[in-house]
């Protein structure tokens, strides 16, 4: 590098971080809104909120495309910026000029078109859902649709236009690559799902007796602050939907929901949102204000939520921890319930219609369903009037169960509403990543099993940082899956988990 280069380069670094972090404030403000929005604003501000987040959405939008952006990107592109990707400010550049490129292809008319066609969509979907009724949704899933194709081919994509849209969710993942993991997936899923079937039930009707409600969240917070979620640098509230937002590093919110005749639905959701809360509060602090400052894909964002929730939360060790706790603090639910009973019902297995109800065996094949729906619908295999009945016949096939209402079935997804075709994909692959990411951490970290089961985290927690949660960004997913595990995407790891875990349990 020149002499004279150097200067100018760090200029230009500078004034792309300066703008990148007005970007990430502008975003971060945005979140926050949001954040309210879900949790304690009152129905009456609904308008006057949307409104807001618009222009706050807008003028980070319009500072992030400018032609100074576009400028600065193009001189540090070929500096040590570019040449030299495995400097923080190198993954800068390389990941700024990917969203930058990304955004700057879907022409604004299109950007417009679809943010109010989901607004409806939403407001449609809702109505239906709640009337039972596709045929009011379907007008608007077909302008969706025929918005979505457009935005895929404004993107581009070499294979299939699929791939652009996977590519939002899950950078760098081809169709092609999804299909052949979910095949292997589903060939082997489906026999050990009957095996399952075939053993005797598991008795989990002491999950339904009353918790108290304070009881739960005081429980769950104090299970929160041992697997290392940092009150300091966030909070727990309530919401409808549980959910993690983060307003910056030092700021990762969850929201969970109770319901006092369910305990593991609050409780579980609790330690999901944590997993995936862990992951953003351990991004290194440097990345804060820049797009480095985020999960590097939602499939290994959901790897970490996972790996909290089932992995430790739902394991043996981890109830020989905790469970004498529970059972002291509901005496009246649980004083007839062993450790191992309880452990046995939270694992429980049954085909059932509703995605986010379904156990975590069963769970993958809701997502195999949408993902074969969603191809045929952006190639044209299927038309949306005939959804519910493509939709119901694949169910019986995988679940052996038809939805007595499209409630239940086709309609009991929020995603399409919005237009987020290839997003649900990142779920099954979160569940398989979290597979391989646990196998080397039981690898790597010497008496994990007893540490879980002494309600020991840190060094567990300390290997996620190292491996996966420090990066951010600057790391792709795939390069955290060899670099960690030296392996890439593979369904084995889950599938023989599930053996060992459910074969025991089902004794098979
Ligand atoms: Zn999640």
């Amino acid at each position: 590098m020149s002499g004279q280069r150097q200067p100018r380069m760090n200029d230009d670094l500078k004034a792309l971080r300066d703008r990148l972090g007005t970007v990430s404030d502008l975003s971060s403000a945005a979140n926050v809104l949001s954040w309210d929005q879900e949790t304690y604003m009152p129905d009456g501000a609904t308008a006057a909120r949307a409104q807001q987040l618009a222009t706050l959405r807008r003028l980070a939008h319009e500072l992030f495309t400018a032609e100074e952006t576009a400028v600065l990107l193009d001189r540090l592109s070929g500096t040590a910026g570019q040449s030299d990707d495995t400097t923080p400010e190198g993954a800068l550049v390389r990941v700024t000029r990917r969203d930058f490129e990304r955004e700057r292809r879907i022409p604004s008319n299109l950007v417009a078109a679809l943010a109010q066609e989901s607004a409806l969509a939403q407001q449609a979907w809702k109505k239906a859902r709640h009337s039972n009724a596709h045929g009011s949704f379907a007008s608007h899933l077909e302008r969706l649709l025929d918005l979505t194709v457009q935005k895929a081919e404004a993107i581009g994509f070499d294979e299939h236009p699929y791939d652009a849209l996977l590519d939002e969710y899950e950078p760098g993942m081809r169709t092609r690559e999804v299909k052949a993991v979910f095949g292997d997936l589903r060939e082997r899923l489906v026999p050990l799902v009957s095996q399952i079937a075939e053993g005797s039930q598991v008795d989990d009707g002491f999950l339904h007796r009353p918790y108290e409600r304070s009881t739960q969240w005081e429980f769950g917070l104090a299970v929160l602050r041992d697997v290392g979620y940092d009150f300091e640098r966030g909070r727990q509230d309530v919401s409808a939907h549980p959910f993690t937002t983060s307003f910056a590093i030092s700021d990762v919110r969850i929201t969970t929901r109770l319901d006092e005749n369910f305990f593991p639905a609050g409780f579980f959701a609790s330690l999901h949102e944590a997993g995936h809360a862990l992951y953003e509060q351990g991004i290194d602090p440097e990345f804060d204000r820049t797009p480095l400052a985020d999960g590097t894909s939602l499939g290994i964002h959901e790897s970490q939520s996972r790996l909290w929730e089932n992995m430790v939360g739902r394991s043996r060790p981890f109830w020989d921890h905790y469970f004498p706790r529970l059972r002291t603090v509901f005496p009246d639910a649980l004083s007839d319930v062993d450790v191992e009973d309880f452990y046995r019902a939270l694992n429980r297995v049954e085909p059932s219609l509703i995605r986010v109800e379904a156990d975590e065996v069963t769970y993958n094949l809701h997502i195999m369903l949408r993902f074969e729906i969603e191809l045929l619908l952006i190639e044209g295999g299927v038309s949306v009037p005939e959804l519910p009945d493509v939709w119901n016949a694949k169910m019986e096939e995988c679940m052996g169960l038809l939805p007595d209402s499209d409630a239940h079935g086709v309609l009991q997804d929020v995603h399409w509403s919005f237009a987020a075709f290839g997003y649900f994909p990142t779920y099954t692959l979160g569940n398989l990543m979290s597979a391989q990411l646990f196998n080397q951490a039981q690898h790597d970290v010497p008496n994990l099993t007893a540490q879980i089961a002494g309600g020991r985290f840190e060094e567990l927690l300390r290997w996620l940082r190292r491996n996966v949660h420090r990066h951010g960004r600057a790391r792709s997913a795939h390069e955290i899956m060899e670099s960690t595990t030296g392996s890439t995407l593979s369904a084995e790891p889950w599938l023989a988990y599930v053996r060992e875990k459910w074969g025991e349990i089902y004794d098979f």
